[in-house]
């Protein structure tokens, strides 16, 4: 079986690096546990990076009269407002320098539609459109799929949730992802991912 480090969205975009962006408190600290990880024994792994338009649907500022966090109606259905973050081509939105990208053999940019959000790696927002994860992964014979980045409970665990839907072995290693919101949104999240088969692992377990 051929298993894959899938890292999502390690950008400083997340970052207290970015404050006037997306800054997910203790992001940018997954990413020296992310590294240990890719010492070890994994073979390959692949990056998902957050990639949008300037003026992305996502963004509160393309919202008048809404706020970052608010939920409008999108024409998929109920969207959660961000902040501008992930905007193509700048700073924010590079792969973070210290990644080892060693092992990494494909980089994976999601979010490009202006109209579509997309927090999984493998079907943007409205839940059709695929992003080309699986078949990739399919092709190059990976069965087992270790997921971790940024952030629970929204782009890690919607990932997490769609790999174990599409046929994959589907594991999130819980102390290389940085966390955001409550505390009861994550056990919410953690169950609905258990119920879909998702199993949890931390970087120890893949030594
Ligand atoms: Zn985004």
């Amino acid at each position: 079986m051929e298993d894959l480090l899938l890292v999502v969205d390690p950008q400083p975009t997340f970052m207290e690096l970015c404050p006037d962006e997306l800054p997910v408190p203790g992001a940018e600290a997954v990413i020296p546990v992310i590294n240990r990880i890719l010492a070890g024994p994994i073979a390959r792994a692949a990056v998902t990076q957050d990639w949008h338009h300037p003026r992305h649907a996502s963004f509160a500022s393309q919202h008048p009269g809404r706020q970052p966090y608010d939920q409008v109606a999108l024409a998929y259905g109920p969207q959660t407002l961000w902040p501008d973050h992930g905007v193509r081509a700048t700073p924010g939105a590079a792969i973070h320098p210290a990644l080892d990208q060693a092992k990494v053999v494909l980089v994976l940019r999601k979010g490009f539609r202006q109209d579509i959000d997309s927090y999984s790696g493998f079907r943007e927002n409205d839940r059709s459109t695929g992003t080309g994860l699986a078949e990739w992964l399919r092709a190059v014979g990976v069965r087992r799929v270790f997921i971790a980045g940024i952030t629970r409970p929204y782009c890690v665990d919607w990932t997490a949730e769609d790999a174990a839907a599409l046929g994959f072995e589907s594991w999130v290693v819980t102390d290389a992802c940085a966390r955001l919101g409550p505390e009861a949104a994550l056990a919410e999240s953690k169950a609905r991912l258990a119920a879909a088969g998702v199993r949890f692992t931390t970087a120890a377990g893949l030594a």
